[in-house]
């Protein structure tokens, strides 16, 4: 008799525990979910958190009972975003005079006000792709961030964009007797190059940028000028591989772009003037493309960046060709990846870092295939995805929701109302959300205003 008491105990505390809550679950519903894997929404839906993972997704028949059940209406939840190619201590439109300007302590404080204010938009990850600051500001914040200290999006990336002197990285409008450092770290040779890629990982960089051609935003660079020589690249993709770190490759002109791709970069940044074997390529080495295309919309026309009068008449004359090659890239099985290159400069509303998503939707993917390139595809080439992308039972707890339906509505990613990271949540729909010291509107301006 005894032990048959004994017996129902154990059952009836095994089944408490399959239908009861552990302490501090959570349940958030919605009438819609993306969850990254699927090709179509799930309606009515659920995700239940524990911790900081999620432990089901399904409908409201998987939430345990004592859950804290967050009920958010006509939302559509999704992956937290995933912006793979920033710069947050590029803070400024005029950002190779404002790098001059500041110390990488200010830039770095500063970045990660901006990084605050970016989680609060729905950006979970951030791939620093490189940045204006001569130390190492932004590897210093990476370990903070994961150490806890601040809330912030996961930070991974290059501390530094390597170039070659004249290249995409370094300054053409200062005078050759002055003697700065420019924002881009510039080596020259072979050795250099590897001297520069063992720094970068011993200082913490996760990933290598090399600025393979010269750039669209930087002053008196050429977009299509090849600047490495085919000695330097080989040297940096020998060097990272023996160090174990992928390479991002920025490369703007065609024979950039495809000596990259095969010299084995991982992704292609901005690659704009890709050709039909760039994508043959892409398709055969499996490369990741980044084309940050809203970036240029942003400056098109304006008169905010220093760099932008060149810009203008190549940009806005090519911008159909290249949505079309993007999209072509995109049928052909190029994984594409949302990256949005803004930096810190002052836009009045972060909602505009979600429009790379609509620019891709122009370029001819459909709403989902765009969520994805933001989400599921970008985790895949961070080698995240078995802990980030997708609203799966395991993967961390980085997870939004977005008013309405963005598989109707692409720009309601713009007006991100709710905001989990790892568990933790930083928005809610209906309340001024706040971090310590976050901007909500980054300003720009000059630090010593
Ligand atoms: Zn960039």
């Amino acid at each position: 008799m005894r032990h048959f008491l004994l017996i129902t105990a154990a059952v009836t505390a095994s089944l408490l525990l399959s239908i009861v809550a552990h302490a501090g679950t959570v349940a958030l519903v919605a009438d819609r979910l993306i969850d990254g894997v699927s090709d179509r929404a799930i309606n009515d839906a659920a995700v239940v958190i524990e911790g900081e993972n999620i432990v089901a997704v399904g409908g409201r028949d998987v939430i345990p009972a004592g859950s804290q059940v967050i009920e958010l209406g006509d939302m559509t939840l999704m992956p937290g975003m995933i912006n793979a190619h920033e710069h947050p201590q590029l803070y400024a439109d005029d950002y190779q005079n404002a790098h001059l300007q500041a110390s990488s302590a200010y830039k770095t404080l500063r970045s990660l006000a901006a990084l605050q204010s970016w989680l609060l938009a729905g950006w979970t990850t951030v791939r620093v792709m490189g940045d204006g600051d001569v130390y190492y500001g932004n590897m210093d914040l990476k370990r903070a961030i994961a150490e806890g200290l601040f809330t912030a999006p996961r930070l991974t990336g290059a501390a530094h964009y390597i170039s070659t002197t004249g290249g995409g990285g370094d300054m053409h409008f200062i005078s050759p007797e002055q003697g700065v450092t420019p924002d881009g770290l510039i080596v020259d040779g072979p050795q250099a190059m590897i001297k520069a890629v063992r720094r970068e990982v011993m200082y913490g960089s996760d990933w290598i940028k090399l600025m393979v051609t010269g750039a669209f935003h930087a002053v008196g660079g050429d977009p299509k000028n090849l600047a490495m020589s085919p000695e330097e690249l080989a040297a940096a993709m020998a060097e990272a591989g023996r160090q174990g770190v992928p390479v991002a490759a920025h490369a703007h002109a065609t024979a950039g772009i495809n000596a990259a791709i095969r010299a084995g970069a991982r992704s292609i940044e901005h690659g704009t003037y890709l050709d039909d074997e760039s994508i043959e390529l892409m398709v055969e080495h499996g490369t990741f493309y980044v084309p940050t295309i809203y970036v240029g919309d942003y400056y098109a026309g304006s008169d905010k960046l220093l760099a932008q009068a060149k810009n203008d008449d190549p940009y806005l004359q090519y911008r159909d060709e290249w949505l079309r090659l993007i999209g072509q890239a995109h049928r052909a099985g190029v994984k594409v990846v949302v990256g949005l290159d803004l930096g810190s400069t002052p836009v009045p509303d972060t909602g505009v870092f979600a429009r790379e998503f609509a620019v891709l939707v122009e370029a001819g993917l459909s709403e989902m295939d765009a969520i994805r390139a933001g989400t599921r595809v970008a985790a895949e080439m961070l080698e995240w995805d078995d802990r980030l992308g997708t609203l799966e039972a395991g993967k961390l707890a980085d997870i939004i929701a977005v008013p309405g339906n963005p598989l109707k509505d692409i720009s309601t990613l713009e007006r991100v109302g709710f905001v989990m990271i790892g568990g933790q949540i930083v928005r809610r729909p209906g309340e001024t959300p706040s971090l310590s010291g976050a901007l909500s509107k980054p300003d720009g301006g000059s630090p010593h205003e």
